[in-house]
């Protein structure tokens, strides 16, 4: 690692300690025991800021805690992981992580009615209704993850028994959610494409009926899913599931955060995105948002009085369980949201890189792309069984051997040890990064010996 980024987290580490003895004296000021400890300790960021001016230096600091390893994955790596790519927090959103990290920290001015989603400073009232219009629903609230938002949803609609309709390439955490409510879950059938289409939705919907006798309640369609990152039908299966009446949830989880989402132009009743996988927050975050018609169901108020004290407690919402993200990291959400929100208009040039990247792993001899191509999406999943994977069979460190010569290159993030099929995640990267990224793939291959084409390859 780059000693400048060791003494750059030395030095935050060293401002912490000196933010702490202002946090341990009087508001009269400094004792004298404090002042030499301050004085002590800007001796020391100095000789921190030395060494990083420099680029000299060791290492002093790498615990934190005496167990936690410092993560600097971010700073050493150009980072391939297919799930933290857009999870990735702006500046912003860490500074909001040095300011707000105190655990109830968004509680400073709650005030009657004592309700997250109406305190006003720091703006988290303001925060709800942007959050809402930034997916084009009419109510949005924060949730901790977006499997917290679909449990609020099959919680508030599913009955023991009822049918639920998801992908056959849905995320296991909406089975979860089902499952949690009681519910069946049932899957609509890709096409040979994997691609979820409307027709197939509405034979699901047929066959549910006559198997059961009943429709399914709810239907839960990731507009991209998790696995190949393929776009799918969801305003033609939202068209079709609101001519049985059944409300239909838009899982964003890859798409609120990176590229425009209209909720209700979709024809969607909820929509879910991921705050720590799609909107450069710290987990567990998310929203759930839904039009004013469903949300007095979803965010039904309590109703419970106490048997003793008769005690009620007025406006806190039942699925929400009165409060949810109290503290540093919705902040640090609110932080990000500015460069989320501009973010999200510049898709194209996401898909650009995207594109850019698969092209030339294409070129790879024997190499191929599993999810749809083009890409619509920075998330792809590709085989390399042809080209690298030839390599592992051979190799004494078997399919080791990619994951050491990307690491050579301080490049991380890819399973480990795969090189059949695996996936991975562009987004964000700039140019620069993406070009390196690119030439680093070419070079393992042409240090193998794989034959790189010139020429245009299909899949
Ligand atoms: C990541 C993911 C989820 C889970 O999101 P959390 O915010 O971690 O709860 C749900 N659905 C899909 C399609 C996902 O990709």
């Amino acid at each position: 690692m780059d000693i400048r980024v060791q003494k750059i987290f030395e030095g935050l580490f060293a401002l912490e300690d000196l933010r702490e003895i202002y946090r341990q004296a009087l508001p009269s000021g400094l004792d004298q025991e404090e002042e030499t400890r301050f004085t002590e300790k800007i001796a020391s960021i100095r000789e921190i800021l030395g060494d990083l001016e420099a680029g000299t230096g060791h290492p002093k600091v790498t615990r934190i805690a005496e167990t936690i390893e410092l993560r600097t994955r971010e700073e050493n790596l150009i980072n391939i992981q297919p799930i933290q790519a857009a999870g990735r927090l702006t500046p912003e959103a860490r500074k909001a992580v040095i300011s707000y990290g105190d655990g109830y920290s968004t509680c400073d001015a709650c005030r009657k009615p004592f309700r997250l989603d109406k305190i006003c400073k720091p703006p988290i009232a303001t925060f709800h209704e942007d959050l809402a219009a930034f997916v084009g629903m009419d109510q949005a609230r924060v949730v901790p993850g977006a499997r917290r938002g679909f449990q609020a949803v099959t919680s508030t609609i599913v009955n023991r028994g009822d049918s639920v309709l998801v992908s056959g390439l849905s995320h296991y955490t909406e089975y979860l959610a089902v499952e949690n409510a009681g519910g069946i879950i049932r899957e609509i059938p890709v096409n040979e494409q994997n691609v979820l289409k409307a027709d197939a939705a509405a034979d699901k919907i047929e066959q549910i009926k006559q198997e059961t006798g009943a429709y399914p309640v709810l239907a839960m369609i990731d507009h991209y899913d998790y696995l190949l990152a393929n776009e799918h039908d969801f305003a033609g299966i939202a068209k079709v599931a609101h001519q049985y009446d059944i409300p239909i949830l838009y899982n964003g989880a890859y798409t609120v955060g990176v590229m425009p989402v209209d909720g209700k132009k979709l024809g969607a009743d909820f929509v879910v995105g991921s705050g720590h996988k799609s909107m450069a927050s710290p987990a567990p975050s998310g929203v759930l948002a839904t039009t004013d018609e469903w949300a007095d169901k979803v965010f039904r108020t309590t109703q419970m009085v106490g048997d003793l004290t008769k005690r009620k407690f007025g406006i806190k919402e039942v699925e929400m369980l009165g409060c949810t993200l109290m503290g540093v990291t919705l902040v640090a959400m609110m932080a990000s949201f500015p460069t989320v929100k501009e973010r999200t208009l510049h898709w194209d040039e996401e898909l650009k890189k995207s594109n850019y990247f698969i092209d030339h792993l294409l070129k790879i001899e024997g190499s191929k792309v599993v999810s749809e191509y083009p890409r619509k999406h920075t998330l792809t999943k590709v085989d390399t069984t042809g080209s690298f994977d030839k390599v592992a069979q051979t190799h004494k460190r078997r399919g080791f051997f990619l994951s050491d010569e990307l690491s050579k290159r301080s490049i991380g993030g890819e399973f480990a040890g795969a090189t059949k099929t695996w996936k991975l995640n562009t987004f964000g990267l700039s140019w620069k990064k993406i070009h390196y990224l690119t030439d680093a793939f070419t070079e393992i291959a042409e240090k193998y010996e794989i034959n790189i084409l010139n020429e245009e390859k299909k899949r």
